[in-house]
């Protein structure tokens, strides 16, 4: 089984940086079901090519799987593991590049953030609905794709094609993206999955697919595929893709495998908790008559979006620690085709909400909209005194999980998110708010978003914090 990873951006070679790995070495790293081996074929200039070769020992594999699965077939020792790439190699591949697939690069920060033109070929890849299903899944997250099949024999054309494929994928794609996506997509591709899952295999897939995964057309299907049939594990899944996601609603009707009946769920077919959330937040900023609001660790830009549909809203900000999601937001926004008037109306700036900043101050209003639990304990006073201390809105509008709900998400182990530092029971948020309304000189009041559960509560807990005194620049 063989991956190369090529890339001319100049020096190519920095390509050894950002996998972490010399392109004058060969390296190898033991698997528990054979041994891959890393190294460049071409190391230059303005080329530079990783290949990830990964031999299956079929014995190991099958004594692994003999612990856990009820199948001694014949079939576990004669298959295509040892030739055709699988989800072995998304193991492989997740295992050997871990570091640069979370994007840390000391050596080169810049270009570990950044897209990068990269082609990926793997030579023979089994592909469970034809090469149309490479092209689908591929081609939302920016490749161009090369699926060809390949022919079953080559002296006997007249016998058709196999279900392998040629795949080569090229694109400008950050690198840590396209490990990860590769990580996710290759075992949603291949014919058979190698290993049974437990219920933290959705918090695997949310932290791979996080970024990319909530906005592809086709979750759905990605989601059940890497799954598997496990009707409970999907839907928790994608009920917390699209608490990542506003558009999820009934993607997955049209699925092609067209069995998405039995994964979407009347549950999932009500308005998604993301969207009431939304509504929730701008009936409480009509309310409160803002007229300029900024919101504070905005992500992808949905609310702001919404925002600027607001005729009374004169002035939006939307201001993000993450430099991805801003572009994301400006991609939402058509920041690129907006007039001067539209434009004029927006701002967009990147900014840690833990360090004072003076493009925080003048809204009538702040949203904290799912941001406070991302944040580290220790760091959380800094950010009360950014916002309540020093940038002093007239209001601050904050939404955050409430933790006594999460025993309604079936087969949820852990948080909601996997970024998620702490969640807070309603007691707990009340408490929260109590004491920097009372440090900050804020009134409080507390809602709920979501149908509400007569025991535990509703799904999403609300804040709103009303600033008690005017200050003088007011
Ligand atoms: N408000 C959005 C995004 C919530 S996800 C929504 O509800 O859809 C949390 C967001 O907070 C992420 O985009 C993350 O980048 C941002 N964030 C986390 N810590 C931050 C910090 N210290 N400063 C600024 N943004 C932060």
């Amino acid at each position: 089984m063989l991956l190369t990873i090529s890339t001319t951006h100049r020096p190519a070679t920095d390509l050894g940086y950002l996998l972490h790995k010399h392109p004058d070495r060969v390296q190898e790293f033991a698997q528990s079901f054979g041994t891959a081996t890393v190294l460049y074929p071409e190391a230059g200039e303005e080329r530079c090519t990783a290949a990830l070769l990964l031999e299956v020992d079929p014995v190991r594999l099958a004594r692994r799987l003999g612990r856990s699965t009820p199948d001694f077939s014949l079939a576990q020792y004669v298959n295509d593991r040892s030739y055709a790439a699988s989800s072995l190699l998304g193991v492989a591949l997740a295992d050997v590049f871990s570091t640069a697939r979370s994007g840390i690069c000391k050596a080169r920060p810049e270009l570990a953030d950044r897209a990068i033109p990269l082609e990926i070929e793997i030579p023979v890849l089994p592909c469970r609905g034809g090469a149309e299903i490479a092209h689908r899944l591929f081609e939302p997250l920016g490749w161009r794709v090369g699926a060809t099949a390949i022919a079953l024999d080559e002296r006997f054309p007249e016998w058709g094609d196999s279900r392998y494929v040629r795949l080569v994928l090229t694109g400008d794609v950050r690198l840590a993206d396209a490990l990860s996506q590769l990580h996710v997509l290759l075992p949603v591709l291949d014919e058979s999955k190698h290993y049974w899952q437990g219920p933290d295999e959705v918090d695997k897939l949310l932290r791979s697919g996080g970024d990319w995964l909530a906005a592809h057309p086709d979750r759905t299907l990605i989601t059940r595929r890497y799954l598997g049939r496990r009707g409970g594990l999907t839907r928790v899944a994608l009920a917390r893709l699209a608490e990542l996601d506003e558009q999820v609603t009934t993607d997955g009707v049209a699925d092609a495998d067209g069995a998405a009946e039995d994964v979407l769920q009347p549950a999932e077919r009500r308005l998604p908790l993301n969207a009431q959330r939304h509504d929730a937040v701008l009936q409480v900023l009509a309310e409160l008559g803002a007229r300029s609001v900024i919101d504070l660790g905005c992500g992808p830009g949905q609310l702001l979006d919404r925002l600027l549909k607001v005729a009374g809203i004169e002035r939006v900000a939307g201001c993000d620690v993450s430099a991805r999601s801003l572009q994301q937001a400006a991609r939402r926004l058509h920041v690129d085709r907006m007039t001067e008037r539209q434009a004029g109306r927006l701002e967009l700036f990147q900014g840690a909400l833990t360090y004072e900043d003076p493009r925080f101050a003048g809204y009538d209003a702040a949203v904290l909209m799912e941001v406070v639990e991302h944040v580290d304990p220790p760091r959380l006073a800094a950010l009360e005194q950014v916002v309540l201390g020093a940038a002093r809105p007239g209001a601050v509008v904050v939404t955050t999980p409430n933790r006594e709900y999460n025993v309604l998400y079936e087969g949820l182990v852990g948080m909601r998110h996997p970024d998620h530092r702490f969640e807070w029971d309603r007691a707990e948020f009340a408490a929260w708010c109590e004491r920097v309304g009372s440090t900050y000189g804020y009134a409080v009041e507390l809602w709920g978003v979501g149908e509400a559960d007569s025991t535990h509560g509703s799904p999403t807990q609300l804040a709103i914090l009303t600033r008690k005194e005017t200050t003088t620049d007011d």
